[in-house]
């Protein structure tokens, strides 16, 4: 494993932020993991850097995961098993799927990023969360120095949530996830514009027509990183109890909202910054897009800090307004 010296991670992040690491190294065989504790440490690792903000030069090494490979473990009549490295694209695996009719992951068509990244924040879209086909996640754990499994359980899935993020956050390399996907599909086209974008492709529900739909959704709303600099949803949907949102009922009588069960609401982020005036704002090279008041974009120049500058004026905005505070989604360096 060779490590290189002061490279910039502008390649490495969709934000487009241009920040060097003073040392980078790249994972591409599991034996390169027996290295990592030689490097100086500590180490951080990357994917495909959509979930992340860099706002400053990083001092430590970068490991970037580019472990490769996706074996079927196992099937029978109703599944398959599949055991997916780390490195591996994520767009590539629901592609892999649908070309084979397997479901599960078709609405989670085009999310950038890898497979190993994908249960950290239990990535989801349109109606579904990767969790409900991960069946374990095996990770190397940087100062034990072993691989582990953790079977789904284990994992503490939430909400944009796992254990990778909490307790296990900094001490582990996730290596590779299995997942369980089915040979027969039931379709779950109930959310946002799917069903509606299908009556337009004039195609019947399939794996391969959903995602096609959801990936005709998503270039049309979300701006393409490799256009504009975003990390896609900057912010959670926060949860509030019912109680509050109630109160809030009073004054904003539109305020768009999701039972989540045991009295808890859900309230769109979004809304939120839209009715605080963010929409389509923009300082210098930093700004919030205009068609998804979520996304926080980069059109060029803007900083790390700029944009975390950004990120904290909305935070504030959204706290006085209705007295939320925001969480933000993406991780900052
Ligand atoms: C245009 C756009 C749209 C998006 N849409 C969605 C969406 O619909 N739903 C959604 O949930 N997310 C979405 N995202 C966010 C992002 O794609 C996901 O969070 C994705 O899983 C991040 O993967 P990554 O490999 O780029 O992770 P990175 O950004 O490289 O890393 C994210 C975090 O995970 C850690 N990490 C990464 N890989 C590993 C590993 N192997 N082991 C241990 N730690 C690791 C990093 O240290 C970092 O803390 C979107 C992003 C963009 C740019």
């Amino acid at each position: 494993m060779q490590l290189q010296h002061h490279i910039s991670l502008l390649p490495y992040n969709t934000f487009g932020i241009d920040v060097p690491a003073a040392h980078l190294a790249i994972i591409t065989t599991p034996q390169h993991l027996h290295h990592i504790s030689q490097l100086p440490q500590p180490v951080r690792i990357l994917g495909g850097g959509s979930n992340i903000l860099l706002t400053a030069p990083v001092p430590d090494v970068v490991l970037l995961n580019r472990l490769m490979g996706i074996e079927l473990l196992h099937q029978d009549q109703d599944h398959v098993w599949l055991s997916v490295s780390a490195g591996e694209l994520w767009h590539d695996l629901v592609l892999h799927a649908i070309g084979q009719g397997w479901g599960g992951i078709e609405n989670l068509a085009l999310i950038p990023g890898t497979v190993g990244a994908a249960p950290i924040q239990n990535i989801g879209a349109y109606g579904v969360e990767v969790c409900s086909t991960v069946e374990s996640v095996t990770y190397w754990h940087l100062t034990d120095r072993n691989f582990v499994t953790l079977i789904t359980p284990d994992c503490k899935f939430g909400y944009r949530d796992s254990i990778f993020k909490q307790e296990l956050k900094g001490k582990v390399l996730i290596t590779s996830v299995v997942f369980k996907l089915t040979k027969h599909p039931t379709f779950n086209t109930s959310y946002g514009a799917i069903e509606q974008e299908l009556q337009q492709m004039n195609a019947p529900p399939s794996v391969q027509s959903i995602a096609q739909a959801v990936i005709n959704i998503r270039t049309s709303k979300l701006p393409n990183p490799k256009i504009t600099g975003n990390a896609g949803s900057f912010f959670k949907n926060p949860t509030i109890s019912h109680t509050q949102y109630s109160q809030l009922l009073a004054q904003h009588a539109a305020m768009p909202h999701y039972p989540v069960g045991n009295g808890w609401v859900k309230i769109p982020a979004a809304w939120l910054i839209e009715q605080c005036g963010w929409k389509g704002y923009r300082k210098g090279d930093a700004g919030v897009h205009n068609k998804q008041a979520l996304v926080l974009v980069n059109y060029g120049a803007a900083t790390g800090n700029e944009l975390w500058q950004l990120s904290s004026n909305i935070v504030d905005s959204v706290l006085q307004k209705f007295g939320i505070e925001l969480e933000r989604e993406v991780q900052v360096w």
